[in-house]
């Protein structure tokens, strides 16, 4: 899968693979593009592995509270370009993936490192305290 995103800086629009290493830069300009990208059951694997910190957003449609945490992922990827990776995943079409992260309810936020949990955080957040949790997370040295 692949997204277009446009560069904040110069208005370029960008192909961004979903998986991929490293840090998207526009390539016109080089700045760090926002990463905001969504898996299921299929993909989940290949597209958390990066070398940045993920921010994994599990959601479903009929889940009135995710509707408040989607505009702060947005925002977190627009805000940390080049530091962190968003990806969305629909717990419906990732049961496999909801169960193996040990998911309980939605929205939940997870942030991996390495592909490992390094911090969560269950039910709906506005976008500011959202973005200071992530902010702090991937600041602090990884353990
Ligand atoms: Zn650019």
């Amino acid at each position: 899968m692949v997204e277009i995103v446009t560069c904040p800086n110069c208005g370029k629009r960008n192909r961004v693979p979903a998986a991929a290493t490293g840090v998207p830069r526009c390539a016109a300009c080089h700045t760090p593009l926002p990463w905001l990208t969504s898996a299921g059951d299929g993909d989940f694997e290949q597209v958390v592995r990066s070398t940045l910190p993920v921010l994994v957003d599990l959601w479903a449609p009929w889940c009135g509270p995710c509707r408040v945490i989607e505009p702060g992922v947005e925002q977190a990827a627009r805000t940390l370009a080049g530091r962190l990776k968003a990806v969305e995943v629909n717990v419906d079409q990732a049961p496999r993936i909801a169960e193996r992260l040990g998911v309980q309810g939605i929205p939940t936020l997870l942030l991996l490192r390495d592909g490992r949990e390094v911090a969560r955080q269950v039910g709906a957040v506005p976008p500011a305290p959202l973005l200071r949790w992530a902010e702090e997370v991937i600041t602090k040295p990884a353990a």
